[in-house]
């Protein structure tokens, strides 16, 4: 049986959440796991994207490529795939659950008329149309089956660990895939960088983040420091994106960021299950709250009970001293 993934690509290598994607892949099928990747034609880093590849188990590389490829464009992947795939005819098709593997599934589902099960944690290896999978941000786990040909899977973030599997040897193809003028059409145009102090919020080991408890959106200025001092991200509820406090791109959460930090600093959030769902990976929760019985400091392994606008600026202030000393 053989099972194709989608691996998704960041400037310095594969997706962490691709590396995941691969290793449930690896559950299905041992030694017929194969990889489809993006590119622009005469791309000079695909060589190591082959090795690493080939460390996680693949042992053949598709290279689609195209000038479309030099940015995203989700519909013209979802085409690529559906093309690799009408030769391969693999049991499964899986992609990582991240926002544009999701989108990209979402589209092949489409093309090939076939349905799509996100944030799968399990599925069966005689059979990976039967599928174990997240629901409702994780507070619920749904068994289902799959109907069609082939079984198009995501993998929930941060559920399996993307283990090293090395291969013997990875072929390796390119093709041009056939894109028509309106699968060309949704694609990234402009790219505004965000104001992160340079770590993104989805790969930070630390990241600092505050709820309707920040009061305001200056009330975030102490975060930002904090966040600043551990060279960590700042991060936030959806009761402060709702306010018009944070950007969208902050929210952490079931409708956010899903984050899996060494230390996640939870200030002045109650911890509903939709934020949750989105800090659940963190190896470590240090909740600030003036609330001893709210719901987070269930999850949380460290707590101060007390004002985040008395207890953050006295945790910088024991940084700086630290710094100095
Ligand atoms: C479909 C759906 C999707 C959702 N997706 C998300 C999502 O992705 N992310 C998300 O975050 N939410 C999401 N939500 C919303 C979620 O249910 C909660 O409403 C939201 O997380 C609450 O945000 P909060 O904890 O900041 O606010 P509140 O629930 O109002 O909690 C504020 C907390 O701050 C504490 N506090 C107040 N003042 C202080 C202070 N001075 N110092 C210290 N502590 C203080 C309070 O004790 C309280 O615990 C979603 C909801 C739905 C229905």
């Amino acid at each position: 049986m053989s099972v194709l993934v989608v691996v998704e690509r960041q400037p310095e290598g594969i997706d962490d959440l691709s590396l995941q994607a691969l290793a449930f892949a690896r559950a299905l099928s041992q030694d017929d796991v194969h990889a489809l990747a993006v590119t622009t034609p005469g791309d000079t880093a695909s060589q190591g994207v082959v090795a690493t590849l080939g460390e996680h188990g693949v042992t053949a590389v598709h290279f689609a490529e195209d000038e479309i490829f030099g940015t995203y464009a989700p519909l013209a992947v979802a085409r690529a795939t559906a093309e690799i795939a009408e030769r391969l005819q693999p049991a499964a098709i899986v992609a990582a659950g991240s926002e544009r593997g999701n989108e990209v599934m979402a589209h092949l589902g489409a093309l090939l008329d076939v349905p799509f099960a996100a944030n799968c944690i399990e599925a069966a290896s005689e059979d990976p149309g039967h599928v174990t999978r997240m629901r409702w941000g994780g507070s619920l786990l749904e068994e289902a089956d799959l109907h069609g040909d082939v079984k198009l899977l995501t993998v929930a973030p941060h559920v399996v660990p993307a283990e090293a599997a090395p291969v013997g040897e990875t072929s390796v193809e390119r093709f041009a895939p056939q894109l028509s003028d309106a699968e060309r059409l949704i694609r990234v145009s402009e790219r505004t960088q965000a104001e992160t102090g340079g770590v993104s919020l989805a790969e930070a080991k630390v990241v600092v983040s505050s709820g309707r408890g920040a009061g305001s959106a200056e009330g975030f200025g102490i975060i930002e420091e904090l966040a600043g001092l551990l060279g960590g991200a700042v991060g936030c509820s959806r009761a402060v994106t709702m306010a018009g406090w944070r950007p969208h791109t902050d929210q952490v959460g079931q409708t956010g960021t899903k984050i899996a930090p060494d230390l996640y600093i939870a200030c002045g959030i109650s911890g509903a299950t939709q934020h949750m769902a989105g800090c659940k990976g963190a190896k470590a929760i240090l909740a600030v709250n003036t609330d001893p019985d709210a719901p987070i400091l269930a999850s949380a392994d460290y707590a101060v009970i007390g004002d985040l606008h008395e207890v953050v600026p006295a945790i910088s202030a024991e940084l700086l001293k630290a710094r100095v000393a």
